[in-house]
């Protein structure tokens, strides 16, 4: 068996507007999207089989998981990887079966808001569809690998063709963003924060806006990124200037519900701010808080500073041009 070891990014929100809740139970979206240095190491040694040639079982649970591959993560509990459903997923659509195993090296920390699961499991969609491809079996397009994966979660989509992306609808409508990489500051949380929770603490604090007044918001948003994109793209904007342009539409809209259910989240930002921050901003449904710095030593110093006054701070970049997610490891 081949053994693949690969990374699975983690991402920061830039930006994350969060419309009204609709029927079928999703918030509509328009956010920003950069894949970051930091990610999850993944150990994948997959064979796959035409259906009834392994050992023994026929494709088992049908989606829920695929049962021949074993896959091992420490602080998730065995059974309710992502992994395991993602690889599933591909048994059933292909109707072939994987065997072999994938051993996870968590770096992201879970359930922080930087998409460590959704990560993971793209990255082993990407994996299983390419193995399937090798052994001669069907091959998955990267939309049918989208749709797959949006059924494990709404990020799983923009870890499958990552680089920097702006997102739309149920954060499904990704289309390509590239930025210039960016010096970051992550203070990682101490707290575990569900997202639905997030998402449910949003619904019942904010002033409900009409999805007609959301639509209107999250355009001007998109406008208002692209405008300073396409500045920075003609060369009219300096490094300086591009960075001031993005600390100034960064936003969260979950970020005052997040602070609501984790307070000392607050006190992180502020931390943060004196340390030299541009801008700093919760990512996704947090509690992790990133602040924007103008280049690495000023991360790396504004993170010695945070260590010091007792917060789990770590320096990263964004990978903001890069077109490929699953980066093979030498
Ligand atoms: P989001 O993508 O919603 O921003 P997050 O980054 O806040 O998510 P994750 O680390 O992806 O959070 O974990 C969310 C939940 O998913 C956790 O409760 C965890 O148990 C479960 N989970 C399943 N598989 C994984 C995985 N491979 N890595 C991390 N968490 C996982």
């Amino acid at each position: 068996m081949n053994i693949r070891r690969l990374i699975a990014p983690a991402k920061v929100n830039l930006a994350l507007l969060v419309g009204p809740l609709q029927p079928d139970g999703y918030h509509p979206i328009m956010s920003v999207m950069v894949p970051l240095e930091l990610g999850d190491e993944l150990e994948v040694e997959l064979v796959v089989l035409p259906t009834g040639r392994g050992r023994g079982a026929e494709i088992g649970r049908r989606g829920e998981r695929a049962v021949g591959v074993s896959v091992t993560c420490a602080g998730v509990a065995d059974g309710e990887n992502l992994v395991d459903r993602a690889l599933g997923l591909l048994e059933e659509e292909s109707g072939w079966r994987l065997e072999g195993s994938v051993a996870i090296h968590k770096r992201i920390p879970v359930a922080a808001g930087l998409g460590g699961g959704s990560s993971d499991a793209a990255t082993a969609l990407r994996a299983g569809a390419a193995a399937l491809e090798t052994a001669g079996g069907p091959v998955l397009e990267l939309h049918r690998l989208a749709e797959l994966g949006f059924k494990l979660g709404a990020d799983v989509p923009f870890f499958l063709t990552c680089g920097s992306q702006m997102a739309c609808g149920r954060g499904e409508q990704l289309e390509s963003f590239p930025l210039p990489p960016l010096s970051l500051v992550l203070v990682l949380p101490k707290e575990l924060l569900s997202t639905g929770a997030v998402y449910s603490e949003y619904d019942e604090m904010v002033e409900i806006e009409s999805g007609a007044e959301f639509v209107a918001r999250a355009e001007g948003a998109r406008v208002a990124w692209h405008r300073v994109q396409t500045e920075w793209i003609e060369g009219n904007l300096g490094e300086e200037d591009l960075l001031l342009r993005v600390a100034a539409l960064a936003a969260n809209d979950l970020e005052q519900a997040a602070v609501r259910m984790v307070p000392a989240m607050g006190r992180r930002r502020k931390d943060l701010e004196d340390a030299g921050a541009l801008a700093t901003l919760m990512s996704g449904s947090g509690p992790t808080i990133f602040g924007i710095f103008p280049n690495h030593a000023a991360a790396a110093q504004a993170a010695a500073e945070l260590i010091a006054r007792g917060h789990r701070a770590v320096v990263t970049r964004t990978r903001a041009l890069s077109a490929n997610p699953t980066v093979a490891l030498p």
